[in-house]
């Protein structure tokens, strides 16, 4: 590397969003931070890596904004405010431009949610980034996927396949009129749910983020609550620019199986219906989609017809499909 580990660090990383929960930042061997005797730590940690979570060769810049708003993600599918955040970049070589590009996105997203990275470590090595996020949230007060109960209403915010369909246009390199370009943007900026988090924390009985495709999210959710959903294709929240783009059959399929959207998956009882039903602004659109059901796994209808998926989402280790 022609920079050193420590210009590296210096010149790109140790600019601060400043809080005064931060007592010792980066620069000695680990931060100290101020955690308040009433709130609780929540603590996740996402990697992404080149050629598997985004394209090789996407711009630094939304790789960094990315590296964030994963892990923001998850913070917001607990209900909680995120707060500090460390970083573990792994680099081919030391290249000023991509750095920069880089820091450029991840200090953006950081410090829209006043997130302050407070350490983490530089290594040369295969384009591998981690980051870990810390935040709070009041006692008793979190979100988990563990709480939803026959008859609740399943919620998904925004518009499923968006982000996958974002992809597609990248992959197969197709012409970048408006809708391409919104599709794309859903991609490279997903936008991590926080506030609406904040908000379902008092009202649903079990939420998570959608990163590796609806149907295979939502059977998680289903497992950890012990319940079963129906899901109604027909309810989908329809995205115009998608539609225009791909096929009607695989924008269905983009929104069921396609990953990447970042999106809060939840569930209400019915009697909570109302406080989510008209969120005020700036809380994203959310839509029923399905009812939580005394049984196990997630069932499709259409109509009153059942509904055969062809994929379901993504699995890091699923065996190659013959
Ligand atoms: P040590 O050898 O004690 O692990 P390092 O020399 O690796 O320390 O790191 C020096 C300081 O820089 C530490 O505070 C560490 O947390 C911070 N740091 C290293 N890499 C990064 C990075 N990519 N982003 C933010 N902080 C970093
Ligand atoms: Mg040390």
């Amino acid at each position: 590397m022609s920079l050193g580990e420590f210009d590296i660090i210096a010149r790109y990383f140790a600019k601060q969003v400043s809080r005064s929960d931060v007592l010792l930042g980066i620069g000695d061997d680990a931060a100290v931070l101020e955690v308040r005797a009433d709130r609780k730590l929540v603590v996740a940690m996402d990697t992404i890596v080149a050629g598997v979570h985004f394209p090789a060769g996407i711009d630094a810049e939304d790789i960094g904004y990315r590296a964030v708003a994963v892990n923001l993600s998850d913070l917001a599918a607990m209900g909680a405010t995120p707060a500090w955040m460390t970083l573990s970049l792994s680099l081919p070589e030391a290249n000023e431009t991509w750095l920069a590009g880089f820091a450029k996105g991840l200090f953006e997203l950081a410090a829209k949610h006043e997130v302050a990275l407070v350490g983490g470590d530089t290594l040369k090595g295969p384009l591998v980034i981690t980051v870990q996020i810390a935040g709070w949230v009041e006692p008793d007060r979190w979100l988990t996927r563990a709480g939803a109960q026959p008859g609740d209403l399943v919620f998904i915010s925004g518009v499923p396949g968006e982000a996958a369909a974002g992809l597609a246009v990248i992959q197969q390199h197709l012409p970048l009129d408006d809708s391409a370009r919104h599709l794309t943007h859903r991609f490279l900026r997903p936008e991590p749910r926080i506030s609406l988090g904040r908000h379902l924390r008092t009202v649903a009985s079990a939420a998570m983020d959608v990163s590796d495709g609806l149907l295979t999210d939502l059977g998680k959710l289903c497992a950890a609550s012990g319940c079963g959903a129906q899901i109604d294709i027909d309810a989908l929240p329809q995205s115009p620019a998608m539609q225009q783009l791909f096929a009607s059959d695989n924008c269905v399929d983009y929104a069921l199986a396609g990953g990447d959207d970042y999106e809060i998956l939840f569930t209400v009882p019915p009697q909570r219906l109302a406080e989510v039903t008209s969120l005020p602004a700036p809380l994203p659109i959310c839509t029923q989609i399905g009812v939580i059901t005394a049984g196990s796994g997630v069932e499709c209808r259409r109509g009153n017809r059942p509904f055969t998926v062809k994929r379901r989402g993504y699995d890091h280790f699923e065996k190659e499909q013959a």
